[in-house]
């Protein structure tokens, strides 16, 4: 299957809930004597209120309101309009290109339970099918559990680990698998770094270390600060994402789950509201179900006809 097959079936539930709404909505917007008028009230109500079900979000679902709602449009133009307009949020905040350096490193943030663990594996293996060399560093020192998911995803992707034991210094951790890097000419380093620790601070204290010794480390490092967060949660983790934004620096977000929920409108809403770019998306538990997010498909899958 290619990937915008896999994408379109990753958002299956997602299209489903949009779609038992929408195409009442396409229906009105194509009703005889419609072509000519703006959308009536109850047609933009309806509209809000499907894009509100799919966890698009109230900022960025009055935007796309705002946008299709005053000029005349037959269904099928509506629905041009609006994959337009989303088209439009994903382009605001593309990520900037990467200057090659080596070793590029990868610091990857999130929550436990988000599928940070998972993502890193699945990174790895795709890094590696590039043809990258590739390093997972395992410095979330808090759960040795976790470090041993890691390694089991290190072997599956067939790349190296840098790992300690538990209670270990996170950015010791760190700097052993930098060194490690540039001593085998690695590519690429993926970091994962620890989902939850005694209090917030201590973690967000704990992520600024970890950048300071791969700046000191590696010139321009972290290159990226990839934030995992769970699509199953919606809206609720656009809080999350805030505060890893403001106290990590994160560059770009990996959105998992994306196949077990119908809230995947949430894409939108992160990139909208909180400025990221999403990077790639999880559409499943296997270490192939990666997919480099693609704005323009996303879009189209999220509405397309149903008939
Ligand atoms: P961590 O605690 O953040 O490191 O989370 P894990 O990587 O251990 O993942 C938590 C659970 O989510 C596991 O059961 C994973 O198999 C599952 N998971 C991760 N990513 C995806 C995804 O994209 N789709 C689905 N369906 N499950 C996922």
């Amino acid at each position: 299957m290619g990937l915008l097959d896999r994408l379109t079936r990753g958002l299956t539930r997602t299209a489903e809930r949009l779609a038992g709404r929408f195409d009442d909505i396409v229906g009105r917007a194509d009703a005889p004597g419609q072509e000519t008028a703006a959308l009536d009230v109850d047609t933009i109500e309806a509209l809000e209120e499907s894009l509100l079900a799919a966890d698009v979000g109230l900022g960025a679902t009055t935007r796309l309101v705002a946008a299709v709602s005053q000029r005349p449009r037959t269904g099928t133009g509506l629905r041009a309009a609006l994959t337009d307009e989303i088209r439009g949020i994903f382009d605001g905040v593309r990520p900037p290109d990467q200057k090659v350096s080596s070793p590029h490193v990868v610091l990857v943030v999130g929550v436990n339970g988000t599928g940070k663990t998972t993502t890193v594996g699945k990174l790895a293996h795709r890094f590696r099918q590039n043809g990258q060399q590739t390093l997972i560093c395992a410095a979330d020192t808090f759960r040795a559990a976790a470090v041993d998911q890691l390694q089991v995803w290190a072997s599956r992707a067939g790349v190296d680990i840098v790992r300690a034991g538990e209670g270990a210094d996170a950015a010791a951790v760190v700097f052993d698998a930098l060194s490690a890097a540039k001593a085998r000419g690695v590519d690429t380093v993926l970091v994962d770094t620890a989902g939850r620790l005694h209090t917030r601070v201590n973690l967000m204290a704990e992520l600024d270390k970890i950048r300071r010794i791969t700046a000191r480390e590696v010139p321009g490092a972290p290159h990226e600060v990839l934030l995992v967060l769970d699509a199953t949660v919606g809206q609720n983790g656009l809080v999350q994402a805030r505060e890893f934004a403001a106290a990590a620096g994160v560059t770009g977000v990996v959105l998992t789950k994306l196949d077990g929920t119908a809230k995947g409108g949430i894409a939108i809403a992160i990139a909208h509201d909180l400025g990221l770019p999403i990077l790639y998306v999880g559409v499943g538990e296997g270490i192939d179900d990666l997919l480099p997010f693609d704005a323009g498909a996303y879009a189209d899958a999220l509405f397309r006809p149903s008939w």
